[in-house]
């Protein structure tokens, strides 16, 4: 097949490239957008990635042009309107599951980047400071972590979170029973936000879960309690939080994703004036801790995304 793959830059076209399974492949780095859309003429498919846009529009552009597969190179499908492309007859495969452990290792990186404040650590000894002033953490033994959603990832969490000695509860409208079987306690999502110390996000982004972080939710949060969104920029309101920040009823803020992330993330844009107010505010907060959606970079990770993906297209033409 003759596949267009959007948003693709160098490392990752390299590991697409070795576990091609010859198909015929071009890359764009830019994401797929209504305004771009023309590229895809000639094409059989697409492979596309977190911040390429499929909405209404994008996908009669693309039928008009002939596509008739989108293999999504990652889990999350909140950037395609999936009722559409059935309706159009576009198939959408994505990658369900490809190495967990590396977004959840992230998710545990930021709680321990931000409790420990090891980047701020690394910052003062660069200058010559070694004074502990201002550096004091918190145990994670005995902490209480909140899991808000319990699939691959939040799996795979709940596990770390127990190997360090963590109380872990969680929200699930569908728990999982071998978790329960574990020793996880399942909760709604009030008691839930109630309880911990450190909130940890694991659910998709869907109309349900849009801004499920807000003015109200925040409300019960413990004061001064950790929040991390390591799935979808979405699933929180950012200027809510940083109100919460402002008044330190929220006490630390991870985020590996972002509500606009499509215009700033995966780009190098040192040296330029970020054009975006909230980012802007977020970073002013030396108790924020935002990473450019890498929670799923990791080698191994992207092997499996690349064999999955063209495992994928094997299927589709193979019927
Ligand atoms: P999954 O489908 O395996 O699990 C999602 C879980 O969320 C399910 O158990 C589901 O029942 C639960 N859920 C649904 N609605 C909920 C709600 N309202 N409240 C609480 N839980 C709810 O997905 P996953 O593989 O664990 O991935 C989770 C999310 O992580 C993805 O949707 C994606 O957005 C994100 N993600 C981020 C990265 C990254 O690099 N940061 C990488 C992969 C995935």
């Amino acid at each position: 097949m003759k596949i267009a793959i959007f948003s693709c830059c160098k490392y990752d076209q390299d590991f697409l490239q070795e576990y091609n399974t010859g198909h015929d492949l071009t890359f764009f780095e830019s994401a797929l957008t209504l305004q771009n859309a023309a590229l895809t003429k000639g094409f059989d498919a697409l492979c596309l990635f977190v911040n390429d846009s499929a909405d209404r529009d994008v996908l009669y552009a693309l039928k008009a042009n002939g596509i008739r597969l989108i293999l999504l190179r990652c889990a999350g499908f909140n950037n395609v309107d999936i009722t559409v492309a059935a309706e159009l007859g576009i198939k959408v495969l994505r990658v369900p599951a490809y190495s967990p452990e590396a977004v959840a290792e992230h998710a545990m990186a930021m709680i321990l980047t931000l409790n420990r404040k090891t980047h701020k650590a690394y910052n003062r000894v660069r200058e010559g400071n070694f004074s502990l002033e201002g550096l004091i953490g918190f145990n994670l033994h005995n902490c209480k972590v909140a899991l808000i959603g319990t699939g691959n990832i939040g799996k795979a969490f709940y596990r770390i979170l127990k190997g360090f000695g963590c109380r872990i509860v969680a929200y699930d409208p569908y728990p999982d029973p071998s978790l329960v079987e574990e020793g996880l306690s399942y909760g709604s999502l009030e008691e839930t936000l109630k309880e911990a110390e450190v909130v940890s996000l694991h659910c998709p982004l869907s109309e349900d879960t849009q801004h499920m972080i807000n003015a109200n939710t925040l409300k019960l949060f413990k004061k001064g309690a950790m929040l991390i969104n390591t799935s979808r920029g979405g699933l929180i309101d950012t200027q809510d939080v940083i109100e919460a920040l402002k008044s330190a009823q929220l006490g630390y803020l991870g985020l590996d994703v972002y509500e606009q992330e499509s215009k700033l993330f995966f780009h190098d844009l040192s040296g330029d004036i970020i054009q975006d107010d909230l980012i802007s505010r977020l970073i002013s907060f030396p108790n924020v801790l935002i990473t450019s959606h890498q929670g799923f970079f990791t080698r191994e990770a992207m092997q499996q995304i690349a064999e999955i993906t063209f495992g994928n297209a094997d299927a589709f033409e193979s019927g």
